[in-house]
């Protein structure tokens, strides 16, 4: 029987494992592996994919994938978990233990002085980002890392003196299955950093220990911070931090971020190993008995044989050997064994194979859940069924339910725009709104009275004030659109939709993972253009990239704001909701454009984990806020005062640098003419539109200041509302802004880059001809 058979409620052993390359691997790294025990619990809405529990965690796979895994019904075979030992239930504190493991208390440390460089390593949803704004408070900084575009977060530990720590992404393992699990692990190769905090998720703790590890094979300095124990300890769980210590080589402090419980006493452990640099005391978790020892030899005897290659490529031996085994081409290349070497490798791996009577990279994890079940077995009571999973449960009926899911989505986005655009956010914007005016009023009189030079207070009042203010009234209603956004997918949501979403994304040719970066795309896309990352597909990625700019920014809104008070006051919501779904529709078309012709082939294999429900922490989302803000504000000040500031002179003055009385004689209008006939079809012809438009390319919100101070309150004499509208269209699809084009050539490079910006400028100039035609066979003027 395979695993896409099964029942829902049904319970199974994995008895093989069948599939090929990264994706299989990347099932072993997800504790599938034979042995194991799943037990279904539902499909999506539409059937496809399935849910499972394996390893006391639900993950989520197509039925496709799931036809390749093959099972005996559980009866029939015991699973590993029965066989595993269990530990008695003892009374143990869990928390606050004090530091009773390091070997090394006494060695000599390193100099004074020495900045000590911690990695942040562990799983997705494993409160990483909780952890490292506790450890840094607001004190860091945010970067890429070099040669690619994925969050680089870094600052000091709050408190103390040269030390750095730096928050790598979310992985499962050391495979490289996606390009953010390449990152992380070159970091640790690389980069070498002094010391490792490694964070584990305690109410999940076997799939977590699998990254651990490999982590201690890195051979670096590490302690490990079992999170989340206040979740554990409420459902009377309880973990033997000492015994597990002992197990591992390493010390391990029970922590919760979220309640800032255990967090100095991890400090504490990570700065006295970083210090005295106490590596794992223990990296050989191959038994020499297990299973007849098969793997315990193989991993031995090719650790014996590229030691030395191990060691001029700078690479941990023992890392080296396990990559070796599962076939990391990466490592491999690196490694530059001849070809006597590489054969005899193959032998002792096919021998091992025989031997263990399973292949290669299903042994390797096998290795190591085996040893995980041995440690857990030990030292974990596992709680009850937790509170917060029955809770997850509950609300799972609800919003992935077979008929709920899908008006429970469209439901919850159109409460979010709600909310954002006409009742928090605006309202906070008309309160700024009438700040920034009052402001500009005061400032006009004051010069008026100073009788400044009328050149200078043009330049403040008209350009300045009415630019940047235009655009930073903005401020409100793009943050609340991200603290949604944000609130979504930190309480877990957002990998429900992707779940669910999944078989109608593959119908255009995506996988449910897609939705993530498109949906960030509605607040920004240089972030959504960043979070690609995590896709493990090549074509996959592209193809999301190039979709991102069909979701509309927030930048935009100001543009749809103007118009919509220009000329369409009574249909706001009309408009703005069309605007919203005519984005979506045109990359929906798009796609399936691209499907036929730049990406042949199937979308990647959807593999993810469904977390529990978990309410976001109030800091992170403060903060993440404070950062869009900041991000926002300084843009505000720099390429949108830039803009403003040469809008207005090049419309001031005319080529003979002689200040105009009227704009239509000035440089400007000189310039954007020569665009005009290209615009004109549209009904766009008018030089300042095309001004406006260009200013946009440096950043969308320009467009708006440009036309405050090219036209002041006069846009309605200018453009009927037809031209209005295929304005608005215009404005939605054509190129993206220049910071959203530089991270696509981060990402795809200069080719890709510069054929979205002429490729998104011809679907607009399409579309708005279109809607125009429309529009007026309908009778709109
Ligand atoms: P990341 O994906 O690893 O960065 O994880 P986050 O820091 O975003 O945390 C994921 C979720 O777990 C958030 O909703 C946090 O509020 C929550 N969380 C983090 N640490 C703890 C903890 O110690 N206890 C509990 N109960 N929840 C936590
Ligand atoms: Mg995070």
């Amino acid at each position: 029987m395979t695993l896409s058979e099964m029942r829902i409620g049904e319970a199974a052993v994995i008895t093989r494992v069948g599939g090929e390359g990264a994706l299989r691997q990347h099932f072993l790294d997800m504790g599938v592996i034979p042995g194991a025990e799943v037990t279904i619990v539902k499909f999506a809405p539409m059937g496809d994919p399935v849910e499972l529990m394996i390893h006391g965690y639900e993950l989520t796979l197509r039925l496709e994938d799931a036809a390749k895994i093959d099972v005996e019904p559980a009866a029939q075979s015991a699973s590993r978990e029965d066989r595993a030992p269990k530990k008695p239930k003892t009374a143990h504190p869990g928390l606050g233990e004090g530091g009773k493991f390091h070997p090394k208390g006494s060695g000599t440390p390193l100099p004074d002085g020495t900045t000590l460089t911690f990695a942040l390593v562990g799983n997705q949803n494993s409160g990483k980002t909780t952890l490292f704004n506790r450890l840094t408070g607001a004190n860091q900084h945010v970067g890429n890392f070099p040669g690619v575009t994925v969050d680089r977060k870094d600052g000091p530990i709050q408190g103390h003196k040269n030390t750095l720590i730096t928050d790598l992404p979310g992985i499962y393992s050391m495979s490289p299955y996606t390009s953010e699990e390449i990152v992380s692990r070159n970091f640790v190769v690389y980069e070498k950093p002094k010391a490792i905090i490694n964070i584990v998720d305690a109410t999940n703790i076997e799939r977590n220990l699998f990254l651990t590890m490999q982590l201690l094979e890195m051979d670096v300095p590490m302690v490990v911070a079992l999170n989340m124990m206040d979740e554990v300890t409420a459902n009377g769980g309880s973990i033997d931090v000492n015994a597990m210590e002992r197990l591992l080589g390493v010390p391990v402090v029970p922590i919760s971020a979220a309640k800032n419980e255990g967090v100095a006493e991890l400090v504490d452990h990570a700065l006295h190993i970083a210090r005295y640099q106490e590596r794992p005391l223990r990296q050989d978790f191959c038994g020499e008995n297990d299973h007849g020892g098969a793997v315990h030899r193989c991993l031995h005897a090719i650790a014996h044989l590229i030691q030395d290659h191990a060691k001029n490529t700078g690479l941990p031996v023992r890392f080296a050997s396990s990559k070796v085994i599962e076939g990391d081409s990466l490592i491999l290349s690196q490694l530059m064994l001849d070809q006597n070497e590489t054969e005899t490798m193959e032998h002792i791996i096919l021998q091992m194979e025989a031997e263990r009577g399973l292949d290669r990279a299903a042994a390797m994890a096998d290795m190591r859940f085996d040893f995980i079940q041995k440690v857990c077995g030990e030292t974990v009571v596992k709680p009850r069924e937790s509170r917060e999973r029955r809770r997850s449960e509950r609300i799972d009926r609800f919003l992935t339910g077979k008929y709920t899911a899908i008006p429970a989505f469209i439901g919850i986005m159109g409460l979010v725009f709600w909310l954002t655009f006409s009742v928090i956010g605006a309202w906070l914007q008309d309160q700024l709104g009438a700040g920034i005016e009052a402001l500009s009023a005061w400032a006009d009189s004051a010069m008026t009275a100073a009788g400044v030079n009328s050149a200078i207070h043009g330049l403040i009042v008209k350009g300045i004030f009415a630019g940047v203010g235009s655009v930073l009234s903005f401020l409100p209603i793009i943050v609340t659109l991200f603290f949604f956004l944000s609130i979504l997918e930190d309480s877990g949501y957002i990998a429900r939709v992707a779940f669910f979403m999944d078989k109608l994304l593959r119908k255009i040719g995506l996988s449910g993972r897609s939705i993530v970066p498109m949906l960030i795309g509605f607040g920004c896309t240089v972030p959504a253009v960043m979070a690609t990352r995590t896709l493990p597909s090549e074509r996959d990625r592209k193809m999301t990239i190039l979709l991102t700019p069909f979701m509309s920014c927030t930048a935009k809104v100001p543009i749809y704001s103007f118009f919509i008070a220009a000329f369409f006051p009574r249909h706001g919501w009309l408009i703005m909701t069309g605007l919203y779904l005519l984005g979506i529709v045109s990359g929906i078309l798009v796609a399936c454009f691209y499907k036929k012709t730049l990406f042949r082939g199937v979308a990647a294999p959807f593999v993810m984990e469904l977390p529990n429900y978990r309410l976001p922490g109030a800091r992170n989302v403060v903060q993440l806020l404070w950062e869009k803000a900041k991000d926002f504000l300084q843009k505000a000040f720099s390429v949108i005062l830039i803009a403003t500031i040469v809008v207005w002179f090049l419309q001031s003055f005319d080529l003979h640098f002689n200040m105009v009385a009227d704009s239509q004689n000035s440089m400007l209008a000189g310039l954007a003419g020569a665009l005009a006939p290209l615009m004109r079809p549209l009904g766009l012809g008018d030089w300042r539109i095309c001004t406006s438009l260009i200013s946009g390319f440096m950043a969308k919100e320009s467009v708006v200041s440009t036309m405050e101070i090219l036209f002041g309150q006069g846009v309605s004499a200018v453009l009927t509302p037809l031209s209005a509208a295929t304005m608005l269209v215009f404005s939605l699809l054509y190129t993206p802004c220049v910071a959203a084009v530089a991270s696509i050539k981060r990402e795809l490079g200069r080719g890709w880059a510069a054929g979205v910006v002429v490729w998104q400028c011809a679907v607009a100039w399409g579309a708005a001809l279109l809607v125009r035609l429309v529009l007026s066979a309908l009778g709109v003027a």
